[in-house]
Order: C-alpha cells, then structure tokens, then sequence
C-alpha cells in the first residue's frame, strides 16, 4: 500500500516537525491535537520554518504554500479515518499513549501502521492497548525534526518484519537514516546514552566542578559534541530529561546513574523548562 496520507497526533514540538516532514515529501498530512490553540501553534511553527527556507533559499515562495496546503490542522480524531500512517507525538505519558492507541486503533483502518515518536516508552505496552499489535512500531525522530537525520525504528514484542521495514522505508523517503532497535527496551539507543550524560553534567554543576557554560565547552571542544548538554537540554525540555530518568530508574535498574540531582528536581518545580518556557538552564 502506498502511503500518501499521514495522521500525526500531536501538534507540539516533535509533531508540527514530523508533520512538516511529511508534508516536504509530498505527503497529505492530517495534525491532531485536543485543542485548536496548539494546532494552529504548530501550523505557525510550520510556517516560520518554511518562511526561513525561502529567506535562505532553500526553497521557493510556491513550495512553501504548496507544502503548508498539504496540511490540514483539526482537533477531531475522526479526520484521521482514512489515513495511511500514523506517527504518534502526544506527550510522554505511558497512560495517555494508550488512551490515544486504543481511540486510534478504533478510528483508523485495521490494515495501518500506527507509530510512535516516544523517546522510552514500551512500544509493547503501547501496542497492547490495541487490537493490531504487529503493526504498532517505535518511529523515533529528533528534535527539530525537520533538520536531525536519524529515525530510530523500533520492534515492539509483536511488531512483524512487514511493519517494520514499511516504517524505515518510510522515513527513508523523508530523507533519513535509520536504526533498528531489536529489542524493546526503555530509552532504545540515544537516550539511553543521553540521559546518564545529561545527570552528570547536572551533578557536577551542583557539587561546583564546573560552571554549565564550562562544561558545555568541555564537551563541545573536548568530546566534539555539537551541543553540551545543558544546551541540549534547554532544546529538548529540562521536563523531558526528569520525565525519561524516573522511567529509566523504574524499568531498567535502581542504579545510581539514574538518580535525579536537586537541582534537576528544582528546574522542574520553577518553570524553567528551556527553551520553550524561554528560559531553562540559560535565558532566551
Ligand atoms: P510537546 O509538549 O511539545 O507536544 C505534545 C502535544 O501533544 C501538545 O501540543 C499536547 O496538547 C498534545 N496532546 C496531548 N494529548 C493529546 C491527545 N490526546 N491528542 C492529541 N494531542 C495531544 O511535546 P514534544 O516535545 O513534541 O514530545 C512529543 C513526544 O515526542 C513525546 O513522546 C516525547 O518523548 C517525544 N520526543 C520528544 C523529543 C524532544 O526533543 N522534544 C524528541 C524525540 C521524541
């Protein structure tokens, strides 16, 4: 089957990029969210990024309106009835991914792929809340979307070859590089790795080895790191790397290096959740 209608559920960060990146490769792609206020938010961020394209000249005024009219904004699951995919990026919370799979599952064709952008979440678990479990896959894209080359593709337990290899060729036609995680476990491969980086260089601000602008250095100059991490995480959501830890710490092991620093816990409770708040770790 081919795939020329998109569903994305999310309008947010990941999925006004994701649904840009669809809409790029010529896709038709319906955006969800659960109130107008944050779809047409997402359309906005779509228009901005695509209005910077044609500053660049990356693309043409034409290109752009052709891409944006391709996407149809609602707040109505109804409207992804007749779509050909589904990339899910709600927010990461286990209960309301299934809340939003078992409404998808009865909503969408019973031959479609439903995915899911999670950055940890079990796509077995997922997978349960519907009654097509081999066709529910990890499609994990990064932020910002439009511009980060890797897709991580991941097996849930029931997931079959055929979804599987749909998803990656779909995200090659996007123009990415893809991954296979065999094996459904929390954080795949990149979290996995991020998030311990991440805590320490938290930790180490705290106990005072180093001020945050010395150790983003440290790292951009000495590891080759595009980015530090206190950088990286006023990008993603200071809220999405404590979000993330406390999953880690429950479904893979009590370790140390799952534990979150004061500070860490302090961030959350102020506000400063990075960029999006305008303000994380540094200001904006
Ligand atoms: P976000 O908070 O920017 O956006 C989430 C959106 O989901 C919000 O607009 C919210 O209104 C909407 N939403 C909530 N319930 C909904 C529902 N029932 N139906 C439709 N929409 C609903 O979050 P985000 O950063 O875009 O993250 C989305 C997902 O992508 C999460 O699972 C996250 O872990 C993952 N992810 C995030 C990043 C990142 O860097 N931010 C990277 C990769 C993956």
């Amino acid at each position: 089957m081919e795939i020329k209608k998109i569903g994305v559920v999310g309008a947010g960060t990941m999925g006004n990029g994701i649904a840009q990146v669809a809409a790029v490769i010529g896709c038709d792609v319906v955006m969800r969210d659960i109130d107008m206020k944050f779809v047409n938010n997402g359309l906005s961020s779509i228009e901005k990024f695509l209005a910077k394209s044609v500053s660049k000249g990356k693309m043409t005024e034409a290109d752009k309106s052709a891409i944006l009219g391709r996407i149809k904004g609602t707040d109505q699951m109804r409207d992804l009835a007749d779509v050909d995919f589904v990339i899910e990026a709600v927010i990461e919370d286990m209960d309301l991914k299934k809340n939003v799979f078992a409404e998808l599952d009865q909503t969408c064709r019973p031959e479609i792929i439903l995915s899911t952008n999670s950055s940890s979440m079990s796509i077995t678990e997922i997978s349960k809340a519907t009654k097509r479990p081999e066709k529910v896959v990890g499609m994990h894209f990064f932020n910002p979307a439009p511009l980060m080359r890797l897709v991580e593709v991941i097996r849930g337990f029931f997931t079959d070859d055929e979804t599987v290899q749909t998803t990656a060729a779909l995200a090659k036609k996007m123009g990415k590089e893809t991954v296979e995680v065999k094996i459904d476990s929390p954080g795949f491969i990149v979290n996995r790795l991020m998030i311990p980086h991440m805590l320490e260089a938290i930790q180490m601000f705290q106990e005072g080895v180093a001020s945050k602008e010395d150790i983003d250095k440290a790292v951009k100059l000495g590891l080759n790191y595009p980015m530090g991490p206190f950088e990286l995480m006023d990008l993603t959501g200071v809220d999405i790397c404590d979000f993330v830890a406390q999953y880690f710490a429950q479904e893979l092991n009590k370790e140390l290096k799952w534990n979150r620093p004061t500070l860490l816990k302090n961030m959350i409770k102020a506000g400063r959740l990075g960029r999006k708040t305008k303000g994380g770790w540094y200001e904006y």
